[in-house]
């Protein structure tokens, strides 16, 4: 199938690793110029040296994405560079384990800044140029926001809005043929992943504990999986898809839990 997404300018804000990396090369070995935006530039860099040699087109922007101004500064340089905005992707986030009873006020907000803010931020920004573009905008959110974690409220709270926002901006720009789709990862080994599994006493036995729940395969979903996902949503085959939760999950969130552990 052709994705139709050759010389489309696609902004992926946390491009530079995990998920966001997974997507970044799979619209760059589609044709589309993905822009990583975010924080780990030289990580950035390296993927977009990459890509450049490999014959594709990508550019790399840093920016902390909490501070508004960045998220503007991130649209203008787009613009400047390729005078067109057809997708924007808000994938960069942390789980950063504020919880009702390790955290306080002003690290909830904290967290709210860090993971939900430059959602709305960028597609404001992008909105003038996905109005021109009839361009899509998907959010990666995550399964907290519907199945909870415990101690992350700010993180939890954050990707259950993003759910709601996909909702709400899919409803506010039906008129300028603009779509808005979410992806629901649970399970993906990246840095962040890494990162939360090493929190446990013992990272092995954890992952181990988890992977047997996942129905499909009693693996964790690889960031090329999302990224396939990402790609078509953003995509011209997409056309006529608005407003949906995707879950790439294996089944986790909604199978039977006697499935665990049971054989291909
Ligand atoms: P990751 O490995 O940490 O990669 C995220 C990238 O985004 C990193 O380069 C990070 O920079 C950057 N970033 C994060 N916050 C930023 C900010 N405020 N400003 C600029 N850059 C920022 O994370 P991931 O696991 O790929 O997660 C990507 C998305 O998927 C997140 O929205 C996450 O909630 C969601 N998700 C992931 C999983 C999973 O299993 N991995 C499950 C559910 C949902 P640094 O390198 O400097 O940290």
């Amino acid at each position: 199938m052709d994705l139709k997404i050759k010389g489309k300018v696609i902004i992926v804000t946390g491009g530079a690793k995990g998920i966001g990396a997974g997507i970044v090369r799979c619209l760059a070995d589609e044709g589309a110029i993905p822009v990583i935006a975010g924080r780990s530039a030289d990580e950035g860099q390296r993927l977009m040296n990459d890509i450049k040699e490999g014959g594709g087109e990508a550019h790399v922007i840093a920016a902390e994405l909490s501070v508004v101004e960045n998220c503007r500064r991130v649209v203008e340089e787009t613009l400047e560079k390729y005078q067109r905005i057809d997708g924007l992707i808000n994938n960069a986030g942390i789980n950063d384990g504020v919880g009702l009873e390790s955290g306080n006020p002003e690290a909830f907000c904290a967290s709210l800044e860090k993971n939900l803010y430059h959602y709305y931020n960028m597609a404001h920004y992008c909105l003038p140029s996905l109005k021109e573009s009839k361009g899509a905008i998907l959010n990666i959110s995550s399964k907290t926001a519907v199945t909870g974690q415990g101690n992350t409220s700010g993180y939890a709270s954050a990707k259950g809005a993003q759910l709601a926002l996909t909702r709400e901006w899919a409803v506010e720009l039906l008129p300028y043929g603009i779509r808005v789709n979410a992806i629901l990862p649970a399970e993906v080994m990246t840095p962040l992943y890494e990162k939360w599994l090493n929190t446990f006493p013992d990272p092995q036995k954890k992952i181990d504990s988890i992977t047997k729940n996942i129905p499909l395969g009693q693996r964790m979903t690889t960031k090329e999986e999302i990224a396939s996902m990402a790609a078509y949503l953003v995509s011209e085959q997409a056309l006529h898809i608005t407003g949906q939760q995707i879950y790439v999950d294996g089944g986790y969130v909604h199978l039977d839990r006697a499935l665990a552990g049971v054989d291909e």
